[in-house]
């Protein structure tokens, strides 16, 4: 076994591959640009190589300073993780060349599965089904305009180096086809350079399978089951789960068999995805569904195949690289229960899923489940890297419970100021749809309205703010929603502002949200379902503090002198309405505008607290 390792990569993953091998008694070396200098996975490493700026083409991507960062720590291996330098077979080559191990598949085995159409060519003649489709030696606009003509419309255009879901265009009908085409090749120019596409028929009803396999050095292949990752934005995924359900074993054994196949057509070494597209529109059934891609390297959602399957894969990984046999053989592999995965993203799904960035102030995604991150609280979301937090991982024995599970995950989940798509995983999961397993690709896109969550706070959470402003202990920021207590003397309201709406919030028997949140002196953050929501408090200190809502609070503890109206009565901006006592003053609360007393709580002769609410007054309508 190796005896130390270096992880070029970042983020959850870096951490993740950490973790592992410390539990091995690896020696671990981490890499980081100068926006990481002071990342979760520097901290856990033993040691930390600084290999330049934030730009990933000057520190993630430069494969020979990482290489360099190895030799300068005595480190035997490397493991890429994903994403980066994971399936660049001239780093792997050069990793080995080195010296070093590389945690990762053969070279020519990336090479073979580097381009889709090459791979989509040797998956064929290794009999697995590969999605119909023209696999474009031929280039030319206008035969390539023929070739989707003779599959069928719908068709997709895809660039053959792509990846990550870019470089893809699915086209409905022939007029569109050149612009498309176009379009398509000039996004694979700038981000793979290199503008060739295949043409595949666009699958209906389409769910994404994938099978885990695992390759050794000794000639040992195996698979570890299928997932179903069927729930993607833009091509992308969100949710991940395994088993797929409503996968009958023979269907299981078709799909697992090929993707066997597959790796075994590559002399597959180490972990590695085969991605299938299954059309689905009659259930998954082992004759419709076809060969996509095959991914050279651990894929992010492993963690639900581990869940099920009760393995370690970055263990498998390391052990395999080391020239070990796989720990366990074809028939000692099993499902045990259902894992789902949900992939927390610093975004803000009102705002067109735009990517969020700043510190995390306040961070805190609970205790339970399997929870995947790079970043604590007071790390800041930087600009340069993908904006995945973290991934959240839920196991049950069936399907219901782990969704279940999950869904009390994300509703617990506390992110501010950051904003996530907490809320709209949680919507996805709860939605009745999913739970029913009625799904695919196109689910979160025909669904996206329903399942984005409404900015703006409901009454339940207006009071649920309240509850927090007002909450009895302050010394504790979460101060019990459960149970907080109102002080004997003050008023159960708060004055509140939320996007530039004001309001006093009466706590009164309406029910509250089963909220938590925090307080400091100018707002107040409840975490609901996922969601943060951000009131701002009434400034204290101010004599008839918030004008905007018409509610007088005190300002200070002190003594209610006189009352000088009367509830009902109209009052006109100026006009005393009460004078308080206290530090031995009097101080006249005065109404903020023309109006009338709606509330009067206050009552002369008695002891008031700071912050408690007097009286209200509602501007003429
Ligand atoms: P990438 O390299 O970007 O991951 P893939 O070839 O794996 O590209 O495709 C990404 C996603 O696009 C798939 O998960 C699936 O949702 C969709 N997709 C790909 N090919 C097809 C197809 N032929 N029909 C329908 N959907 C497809
Ligand atoms: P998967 O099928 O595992 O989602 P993708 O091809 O979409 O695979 O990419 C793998 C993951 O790697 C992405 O989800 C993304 O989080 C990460 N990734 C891809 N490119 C980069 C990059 N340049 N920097 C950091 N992470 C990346
Ligand atoms: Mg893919």
């Amino acid at each position: 076994m190796i005896q130390s390792l270096l992880i070029a990569n970042r983020g959850e993953i870096a951490c993740r591959i950490i973790r592992t091998a410390r539990r091995l008694g690896i020696w671990t070396v981490a890499v980081y640009s100068d926006a990481d200098a002071k990342a979760l996975h520097v901290r856990m490493a033993d040691e930390a190589v600084h290999i330049g700026p934030p730009a990933v083409a000057e520190s993630y991507l430069r494969g020979e300073k990482i290489i360099a960062a190895a030799k300068e720590t005595g480190a035997e291996a490397i493991h890429p993780g994903y994403g980066f330098l994971s399936e660049n077979a001239d780093f792997a080559e050069k990793v080995i060349k080195a010296g070093l191990v590389w945690v990762g598949p053969k070279p020519d085995s990336i090479r073979a599965m580097g381009l889709k159409d090459a791979a989509k060519k040797l998956m064929a003649d290794a009999g697995v089904p590969v999605t119909p489709g023209y696999l474009g030696e031929d280039q030319d606009s206008k035969r390539l305009q023929k070739e989707a003509g003779a599959i069928g419309y719908p068709v997709l255009i895809k660039a053959v180096a792509g990846g990550g879901g870019k470089g893809m265009r699915k086209v409905d009908a022939s007029k569109d086809f050149q612009d498309a085409l176009e379009s398509c090749k000039r996004e694979a120019a700038s981000s793979f350079g290199d503008d060739r596409v295949l043409i595949e028929k666009y699958i209906l009803s389409p769910r994404h399978i994938e099978v885990q396999v695992f390759g050794d050095s000794h000639g040992n292949v195996v698979h570890l089951f299928e997932r179903d990752c069927s729930l993607q934005r833009r091509h992308q995924k969100v949710i991940e789960e395994a088993p797929a359900p409503g996968m009958d074993e023979a269907t299981r054994e078709a799909v697992t068999s090929a993707a066997v196949r597959a790796a075994k057509a590559v002399n597959y070494e180490g972990a590695g995805t085969i991605e299938f597209i299954a059309d689905a529109s009659e259930g998954l059934k082992g004759d419709r569904i076809w060969f996509m891609e095959m991914n050279t390297r651990l894929q992010v959602e492993h963690p639900v195949t581990e869940e099920i399957t009760g393995q370690d894969l970055v263990e498998w990984q390391l052990r395999v690289a080391s020239g070990e046999t796989l720990p366990l053989a074809q028939d000692e592999l099993a499902i045990d229960g259902w894992a789902i995965e949900a992939r927390l993203y610093a975004e803000d799904p009102a705002k067109g899923f735009l990517p969020s960035v700043g510190k995390l102030e306040h961070f805190d995604l609970g205790e339970d489940g399997r929870i995947e991150t790079g970043v604590e609280e007071g790390d800041a979301i930087s600009p340069f890297y993908d904006p995945m937090i973290a991934k959240l991982v839920a196991r049950g024995d069936t399907r219901e419970e782990a969704i279940g599970e999950l869904a009390s995950i994300l509703d617990e989940a506390e992110v501010w100021p950051v904003k996530t798509n907490a809320g709209f995983l949680f919507n996805a999961l709860l939605d009745e749809d999913f739970g029913d397993a009625r799904i695919d690709t196109g689910f979160i896109e025909r669904k996206l309205d329903q399942l984005v969550p409404n900015a703006d706070p409901d009454d339940s959470i207006w009071r649920a703010a309240a509850a927090v402003a007002t909450a009895e202990d302050e010394g504790d920021p979460a101060a019990g929603l459960a149970g907080f207590r109102l002080n004997a003397m003050s008023q159960p309201s708060a004055s509140l502002g939320h996007g530039g709406e004001f309001r006093r919030v009466l706590l009164d028997d309406e029910p509250i949200a089963a909220a938590s949140g925090f307080r400091d002196d100018e707002r107040v953050v409840v975490f609901y379902e996922g969601q943060a929501y951000e009131f701002e408090r009434a400034a204290r200190g101010s004599v008839g503090a918030s004008a905007a809502d018409g509610a007088l609070i005190a300002p200070m503890p002190g003594k209610v002198t006189s009352v000088e109206v009367s509830r009902g009565e109209k009052v006109a901006k100026g006009q005393r309405l009460l004078t308080l006592e206290a530090m031995k003053m009097e101080h006249g609360l005065v109404a903020p505008f023309d109006g009338t007393v709606t509330e009067l709580t206050a009552k002369a002769g008695t002891q008031v607290s700071e912050g408690t609410t007097l009286a209200l007054v509602e501007a003429n309508s």
